[in-house]
Order: C-alpha cells, then sequence, then structure tokens
C-alpha cells in the first residue's frame, strides 16, 4: 500500500501528520504547495495538514477520472469485475476499521462508541454494492411496433463528483462511492475541509483494493475546490450531502450544463410524541434521535411535537435525563456526548441559543459551557433543551446542527401533522404511540423521505434515505440508488422490416 503519510516534527511536543491526496493514482501535493491543517475539536490541536487543491488540481483529477472512464482496464470491467474490488474493499476497511474510526473522532469529535459501530458496517455497505453490481439489468420491453426488438441497458454516466460533510465522512462518502464503482463510473472525492484525513486514508484502502488508477481520485480543500469540482465541464454528475444552502447554489451550477445530481441537504425534523406512547423508552428515544453526533446529524429530531396532555411531565423527564448526559473526551467509551466538529460551527450552535432566548423560549436544561476545567479547551456545548416554544420562531424553523432541542405542544393528530408539516424541509420524521392505527395514518400524512415509528435515526444500506421538499433530490441506499449513477439507453432492433 503506497503511504500518504510523512510525520514531520512541528515543536519538541507535537508532531504532525502529513498527508497527499490521489490524483491518477498518485498521492501529490498541490500544484502551489499549500496546506491546511486538521484540528481536534477536543484539545484544539493542529494535527495534521493536507494540500489544499487549486484548480489545475480539480482538473487533473477529473482529467485522470475521464481517461479511466474511457480507455484501460475499468472502461473494459465486467460487473464481477467491478463486484470483486469492492469486496475486496469492504474486507479492507472491516480490517482497518479502528483506525478508521480513530481518526474520524480526532478530526470531528464524535463519539468513538458511536463512530466504532458505524465504521465497521461499512464494509456491508461495500459488499451490498458488490452484489448490485452483479445483479443490475435493463429490461426487455413488450413493442407494439411491429417487427421490433425493444431493451434498456443501464449504463454508468461517466466522471462522478462526490462532495461530503464532516459529520459522518466516511458512511455519506460510501453512499456514493459504491453505487457509482458497481455501475462502472469513475470519482473525484472532494470531502470536508473539516475531516479530509480519514478520505485520504480510505484512499489507501481504495488503491489496496486493486481499484485501477484514476478510477477514484481525491482532491481536499475547502468551498472554493468544491465548487471548482462541481462546475468543472468534464463532470457529468455531481453528489452531494451538504448544507441546503450549497446544495442549491450546486443545484444553479449543474443546471446551466444539465449535468445529472443529487443532492443530500439539512433538516429540522419532528419528533411527535403521543399520551399513549412509554415514557422512559420514548425519552431515550427522543434523547439519542437528537444528541446523538453532537446534534451534528442531518435527521436529528430537533423539534419534538409532544401532546398537551403529558407536554410538562414529558419535558421535566426529557430535561431530567439530558442532565446526566455525560460529555467528555469522544475517545472515550464511556462519553455520551463529544464536541461540536469546528470553530465555525461551535459559533453558530451558541448564535442560536442566543436567538432562541431572545425570541423568548425558555431554556430548561443546558445550552452553556460546561464549568469543567479538564474540558476547557474543547468545542463543548452542553445539550440544551428549549421549551415555550412555537412553530414559526427561528428555532424552529432553521437547521442549528447542533445539541438543541425545542419541545412544542400540540392539541390533536391533525394539529401534528399541520406542525410537523409546516417546515421547508422534509428528510425524516419520527412517531412515538402505541396505537398502530394512529401510527399507519401518521407515517400517511407526514412529508418526509423517513418515517420511523417508536425509534429514530436507523439507517441502513439496504432502505433508501433522502428528502422531501428543500432536504434534496435523489435516493441513497438500497439497490435503486445504483440507478442514480446510470443512464437508461433504450435500444430498438428492426428485426425485418422493409423501409420504404
Ligand atoms: P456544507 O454545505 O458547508 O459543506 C459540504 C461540502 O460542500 C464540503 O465538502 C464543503 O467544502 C463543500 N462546499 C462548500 N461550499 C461549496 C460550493 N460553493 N460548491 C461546492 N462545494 C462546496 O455542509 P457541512 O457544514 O459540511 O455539513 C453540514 C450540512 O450537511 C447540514 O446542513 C446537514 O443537514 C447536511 N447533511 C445532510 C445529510 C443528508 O443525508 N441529508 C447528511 C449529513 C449532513
Amino acid at each position: 500500500m503506497t503511504s500518504t503519510v510523512d510525520h514531520i516534527a512541528t515543536n519538541a511536543i507535537t508532531e504532525r501528520e502529513h498527508y497527499r491526496m490521489l490524483i491518477g493514482g498518485r498521492w501529490v501535493e498541490a500544484s502551489d504547495g499549500a496546506r491546511f491543517d486538521s484540528i481536534n475539536p477536543f484539545d484544539g490541536r493542529h494535527w495534521a495538514d493536507v494540500p489544499t487543491a487549486t484548480g489545475q488540481d480539480v482538473d487533473a483529477a477529473v482529467r485522470a477520472a475521464r481517461e479511466a472512464f474511457e480507455n484501460g482496464p475499468w472502461a473494459a470491467s465486467t460487473p464481477a469485475q467491478r463486484s470483486a474490488v469492492l469486496r475486496k474493499l469492504g474486507d479492507l476497511i472491516a480490517a482497518n476499521a479502528d483506525e478508521l474510526a480513530r481518526i474520524q473522532v480526532l478530526e470531528n469529535g464524535k463519539l468513538i462508541r458511536e463512530v466504532g459501530g458505524q465504521t465497521r458496517a461499512l464494509s456491508g455497505h461495500c459488499y451490498f454494492y458488490a452484489g448490485v453490481a452483479e445483479t443490475m439489468h435493463g429490461q426487455t420491453v413488450a413493442s407494439s411496433v411491429p417487427n421490433m426488438h425493444v431493451f434498456t441497458v443501464r449504463e454508468p454516466i461517466g466522471v462522478v463528483a462526490a462532495i461530503t460533510p464532516w459529520n459522518s465522512p466516511l458512511a455519506l462518502l460510501l453512499w456514493k462511492l459504491c453505487p457509482a464503482l458497481a455501475a462502472g463510473n469513475t470519482v473525484v472525492i472532494k470531502p470536508s475541509e473539516v475531516t479530509p484525513v480519514s478520505t485520504v486514508k480510505l484512499g489507501e484502502l481504495i488503491t489496496a483494493a486493486g481499484i485501477p488508477d484514476g478510477v477514484v481520485n481525491i482532491v481536499t480543500g475547502a468551498g472554493p475546490t468544491g465548487a471548482a469540482l462541481a462546475g468543472h465541464p468534464g463532470v457529468d454528475k455531481v453528489a452531494f450531502t451538504g448544507s441546503t444552502a450549497v446544495g442549491k447554489a450546486i443545484a444553479v451550477t449543474t443546471a446551466e450544463r444539465l449535468a445529472r445530481v443529487s443532492l443530500e441537504l439539512g433538516g429540522k425534523s419532528p419528533n411527535i410524541v403521543f399520551p399513549d406512547a412509554d415514557t422512559a423508552n420514548t425519552v431515550n428515544g427522543v434523547i439519542a434521535g437528537v444528541f446523538a453526533a453532537t446534534g451534528q446529524t442531518c435527521m436529528a429530531g430537533s423539534r419534538v411535537l409532544v401532546h398537551q396532555d403529558i407536554y410538562d411531565e414529558f419535558a421535566e423527564a426529557l430535561a431530567a435525563r439530558v442532565r446526566t448526559i455525560r460529555i467528555g473526551d469522544p475517545l472515550d467509551p464511556e462519553t455520551e456526548m463529544g464536541t461540536v466538529a469546528c470553530r465555525p460551527q461551535y459559533e453558530k450552535v451558541l448564535s442560536y441559543i442566543e436567538i432562541a432566548e431572545s425570541e423568548g423560549a425558555t431554556l430548561l436544561a443546558g445550552g452553556r459551557k460546561p464549568s469543567d476545567p479538564a474540558l476547557a479547551a474543547g468545542l463543548f456545548v452542553e445539550p440544551a433543551v428549549f421549551t415555550g416554544v412555537t412553530n414559526d420562531m427561528r428555532i424552529a424553523q432553521e437547521e442549528v446542527f447542533g445539541p438543541v432541542v425545542v419541545l412544542i405542544p400540540f392539541a390533536d393528530e391533525d394539529d401534528a401533522v399541520r406542525i410537523a408539516n409546516d417546515t421547508r424541509f422534509g428528510l425524516a420524521a419520527g412517531v412515538w404511540t402505541n396505537d398502530i392505527a394512529r401510527a399507519l395514518r401518521m407515517v400517511r400524512r407526514l412529508r418526509a423521505g423517513t418515517v420511523w415509528v417508536n425509534n429514530y435515526r436507523k439507517t441502513n444500506y439496504v432502505a433508501p434515505f433522502g428528502g422531501f421538499k428543500e432536504s434534496g433530490i435523489g435516493r441513497e441506499n438500497g439497490a435503486d440508488a445504483v440507478n442514480e449513477y446510470t443512464e437508461l439507453k433504450t435500444v430498438w432492433i428492426d428485426m425485418g422490416n422493409k423501409i420504404t
């Protein structure tokens, strides 16, 4: 395996890791030599650095991907060969999962106990799409035109740009990479500037899996690098996960050349609690649904709608449990909540707590920096619970992407549906009830891409995931996700008509 890392001593105490990016099968620096740092949000240490890709580097990566798509072993590969390298990649991820998980924690402060399991599960993702690679197919069409044999084939789109966020850097990358490769595309990845190292380490496994040079390229950098990639005329499809604002900018860019695009964007998801639900189970489920990953998940159940008859009792039970959440070192398996991932996001979370208070909401628990001096260097915010919230407030309408939950009362099912759907987002929703008929009525009426009943935040490679409304376009996961990486070609064969 080609190593991407040189260890260079930056001073007597700290050793910084130094990584390169992957273009055309070579590990390279930026064309102008510029670099940027990865900062550990727990201790503030600048622990690694990576190149800042220039427009020239982006161009080189897209050209390498184009060359690999049109010529060479990948262009001629069979489904069985693509399946084999995906299986090999799955094996390598399983063997290196602990290291990949540790790096993600250093980059974004997520809990090792969350990321560990999530990273190990990624090998299953590779195996699933290895199977899909060998089972994708077109159709024979029952043509009513005489003497015509008509069929469809699914072909790869070409060069795919995969642009990813920092909250689950490897999972959200594999949601794109696996179906793209299964279908025979080539890929240029632009990871978040907050979490570039885990993607570069995955790049080492991608080359070790025997995926040919140029099939997968990685350019590291911030927004301008992503914009250069999304706007590159050689990119046939952009697969993006990130904020709704950037997703809309990408939709405009790709529309200019009618490039294909799929967007997984933000949310402000309702988690709806009916009086007949089991309180203890619901409290734990609601807390995990919003505070996992320090609230930095697109599907966070950040608007909790509680029936008015149990509102006060439920709010107290929730706040009591929230006050006991153990905040601390994300690498400690006992820790229940880690840091916010980066300073700009930390400032944003604190500003939303101020906004909520200025709007008249009541802070029932948390919302402050912890007083423990051992946590002083970290980007910590105590998990915050707000009551006295109405659905028109900014704190109920805008995505915080941090450990902040608002509790909103409702009167009946109609009222719950009205409040739940009164948002520009439509990513996910939860319903807590033991009444199966009510659960099914709610599932039908909620405008969201995923609805959980008596659970929250479950995802798996077999189950499609994506958003209604401004939460996105397209679906990831599930066998059909491969279709998002194909063009459909129709073939007409004349079986002997005479053309006069
Ligand atoms: P972001 O939109 O700031 O950045 C995402 C990626 O886009 C990064 O790689 C960034 O460098 C790049 N980028 C920034 N500006 C760009 C531009 N103009 N053109 C092209 N690329 C550009 O998002 P983030 O802060 O990294 O992630 C948080 C957001 O992601 C939240 O809104 C969250 O809801 C969303 N998210 C959605 C899902 C989902 O599946 N729906 C999953 C996780 C996160």
